[in-house]
Order: C-alpha cells, then sequence, then structure tokens
C-alpha cells in the first residue's frame, strides 16, 4: 500500500480521461425537468461530437448509474431512470448490446434478490423496459492486481465491468457525509462488490484515504464517458438522508476528475476542502482546478448556485487546533452518527454496513461510539433517515450553526 508509481506503467490502467479526448473538458445543458432529458441529453452528446466517440457498433456497453439503496426515484437518492432510459436509446441506436449494473451500497448483499429489488424501486425495470436494456444479475467479481496503485494494489471489481467494451458512469449530484460530495469518481465506488465495500470502508478510515483509494479505482477502471444527473440532486445529509434540490442542468465529461471539479464549484464546496481534488492535486493530476477545465455550456462564473446545503460533517475552519490542545479539542469537535429510535425499523442495514462492528440491533439499533471512526456508512445506508449526524455543542458554536 505504499510505493508510488505512476498509473502509466500498469497496463490494466487505460487513460484515465476515457477514450473521448479532450482534455480537461466539462459540457453542460440546462434540463428543468426529466420529461425533458431524452432531448436534453442528445443536445449535449451533439455538443461533445456524438455517442459515435464513445459508443462502437458491435461493442458490448454498460450503464452504471448510483442505486445507493432502493429508494424510489424521487427521493432523488439514485440516478433518476429518465436519464437511464435516454442514455441506453442513444447508446442502442450504435449498439444493441447494452446493459445495466449496479453493486448498491455496502449494506446490501450483492445477489440477485438484493439487485431485483433495488432495480424495481429505483425505477430501472421501467428504464430498461422502455429502451431495450438488460438488467445484470451477474454476481459474480475478479480480483484484479494493481500494482500501480498509489494506495491500493489490488481490487475487487464485479465482473460485467471486466468483460464489457466500456461503460458509461451516470452519476447524481449529492452531497456526502465522509467525502462531502459524491459525482463522477464516489460513483465508481459501486464497482466493487456488495459488502466488500465495508473492508474498504474499514481500512480507509479516513476521507483522504478514502479519496485516495477512489483515484486508484478511476485509474484502474475509467469510464469511456460520465453523464452526471444535476436535473434534481440533493443536497444536506446526503448521500441518502439530505434533501432534493432541484438544479436544472445535465453534465457531461469524459474526464471524471474535470467532472468533478465543475459539481464541486456548482454546490459550493471549496476545492481546498474537497477531499478527492486535494489528493488529486498531491499526486499531480491534470486538471488540478477549475482554472484547468474547459467549461462548454455555461459561463464558469455562472456555474456556482446560491445556498446549497453542504453536509453536517462539512465545517469552515474557523480555526486550528494548536498541537498542544488538539487531541482533547478533537473530541469535542465531532459529527457523530445517531440513531433516531423513533424512526428505526431494526432492518439491519446499518449494522451490515459497519466496517467496526460498532452496531447492534435489537428493537432498534444502538452504536457503540467507543468503537466508532464516524465513517458514516451507516447514514448512508439508512433508507429511513433513522442515522443523523449529530454535530456537537462546541462545533456548533464554532461553526456557528
Ligand atoms: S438505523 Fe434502523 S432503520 Fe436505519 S438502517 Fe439501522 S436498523 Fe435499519
Ligand atoms: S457506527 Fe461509526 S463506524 Fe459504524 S458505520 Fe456508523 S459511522 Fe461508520
Amino acid at each position: 500500500m505504499t510505493d508510488p508509481k505512476s498509473h502509466s506503467e500498469n497496463p490494466e490502467a487505460r487513460n484515465f480521461r476515457g477514450e473521448g479526448g479532450g482534455p480537461g473538458r466539462v459540457y453542460i445543458v440546462k434540463c428543468e425537468d426529466y420529461d425533458q432529458v431524452e432531448k436534453k441529453l442528445r443536445d449535449l452528446l451533439e455538443m461533445m461530437g456524438g455517442i459515435g466517440r464513445f459508443v462502437k457498433p458491435g461493442q458490448r456497453i454498460i450503464l452504471k448509474p448510483n442505486l445507493l439503496l432502493a429508494a424510489r426515484p424521487e427521493k432523488a437518492v439514485t440516478t433518476h431512470p429518465a436519464v437511464v432510459a435516454a442514455m441506453g436509446k442513444i447508446a442502442r441506436e450504435i449498439t444493441p448490446k447494452i446493459g445495466l449494473i449496479d453493486s448498491p451500497g455496502s449494506g446490501y448483499a450483492y445477489n440477485r434478490k438484493a439487485l431485483e429489488k433495488t432495480y424495481r424501486t429505483c425505477g430501472m425495470q421501467e428504464a430498461a423496459d422502455e429502451a431495450g436494456l438488460e438488467l445484470s444479475y451477474d454476481e459474480s467479481f475478479e480480483t484484479v492486481s494493481f500494482p500501480a496503485g498509489t494506495l491500493v494494489k489490488q481490487f475487487s471489481i464485479i465482473t460485467p465491468i471486466r468483460t464489457c467494451d466500456g461503460y458509461i458512469n451516470l452519476c447524481k449530484m449529492k452531497t456526502h457525509g465522509l467525502t462531502f460530495m459524491t459525482g463522477a469518481t464516489k460513483n465508481i465506488f459501486g464497482l466493487i462488490p456488495g459488502r466488500a465495500k465495508v473492508g474498504y470502508h474499514g481500512t480507509m478510515t479516513t476521507r483522504e484515504l478514502f479519496a485516495a483509494m477512489l483515484l486508484d479505482l478511476m485509474a484502474l477502471a475509467p469510464p469511456k464517458l460520465t453523464i452526471m444527473d444535476a436535473v434534481i440532486g440533493m443536497e444536506g445529509e446526503g448521500p441518502s438522508g439530505g434533501r432534493p434540490r432541484r438544479i436544472g442542468l445535465l453534465i457531461a465529461s469524459d474526464d471524471p476528475l474535470a467532472l468533478d471539479i465543475v459539481a464541486s464549484e456548482i454546490m459550493g464546496l471549496p476545492q481546498e476542502r474537497n477531499p478527492l481534488l486535494t489528493e488529486a492535486k498531491k499526486r499531480n493530476l491534470h486538471p488540478s482546478g477549475l482554472e484547468d477545465v474547459d467549461v462548454i455550456g455555461v459561463p464558469k462564473e455562472q456555474l456556482r448556485i446560491e445556498g446549497f446545503k453542504l453536509p453536517s460533517s462539512f465545517a469552515k475552519e474557523r480555526f486550528h487546533l494548536s498541537a498542544l490542545f488538539a487531541p482533547v479539542a478533537k473530541s469535542f469537535f465531532t459529527v457523530d452518527p445517531r440513531i433516531i429510535k423513533t424512526k428505526c425499523t431494526a432492518c439491519g442495514a446499518c449494522r451490515d454496513a459497519c466496517p467496526r462492528d460498532a452496531i447492534t440491533v435489537d428493537e432498534t439499533a444502538e452504536i457503540d461510539k467507543k468503537k466508532c471512526i464516524r465513517c458514516y456508512c451507516c447514514h448512508e445506508m439508512c433508507a429511513y433517515n433513522a442515522v443523523e449526524l449529530h454535530r456537537s455543542l462546541f462545533y456548533r458554536i464554532m461553526n456557528k450553526t
């Protein structure tokens, strides 16, 4: 897990920017509602030079939406089925072999039952019927060696992604308790099968380590194209417990990092507080900031939207802890997961997602604070909004929230 090397030394690693060329270029169209998606997506792809740049006749292509958990589309937890159906229809005009897969969040086993429930609830069955997509129930995965990884040298990857000719990343614009935002790069954590994700959370215990792991995974398995569903995103306590927020955009790039730089700007998440972008900068990845990205469709100075609410775990650094007091002060300056017992249905998804076995479930879930590493997977996986992120009094005073 050390010995950093260039990704280009590894034959497994494809071009980080996919196969469409155009480094650091991000395309945006306004799209106020999901009933306009197909037309707007066609416009967006036309701006990029057409779908034929990314999909070739006869290729087997996988669509990889964000299906974090089984939630109805109007909750804005998952990629909207209208985006999936539109992308599927357009891609099928080039090749008939278009499949769909995602491995949902770490609280779900990676098996047919979980996939059926997720596809059904998230509207993927209807999207597949409309666009003629093949929903994948393949539960297998492969262990892939990645010696060029800066932090992680081996990944488990779901087989449909390994055996296709390329995948299209259909991510959602949302906030996230751990990484502050989830977009193009975070969405590919769904290439890791089911509960194997728990192990990654248990090992990569800080934002920085988790971001480093995601960049390695992206270098190993970059998408051909990323489309972000930012028609209605999520603000506040994302990725599952926040509020839907109308943003009115569809965003595309063959460079996932460039897309995340733009999405971070739209959400008002400063680059220097975005763990993914700070890690990318440390690695000298390009683009390293908004100044390195060509944005086509919306002027850069008009990207940011007013009043977008970031998660509780995000705070402006209004003061710096001295080395002497840091250990003591840190314990006051926390955001802890807490169970709202009146909402808890004892389903057990949080317990299954917890990398530290810190959760027991009897009549309701209970968290052992001493074991908790604040990865927020329990918060992420609770479909009932029964895990809140509780800010300490000191934290609230210091951040005036
Ligand atoms: S808090 Fe309760 S409802 Fe939420 S995931 Fe845990 S057990 Fe299920
Ligand atoms: S209890 Fe703590 S360690 Fe366990 S999933 Fe929740 S935040 Fe992570």
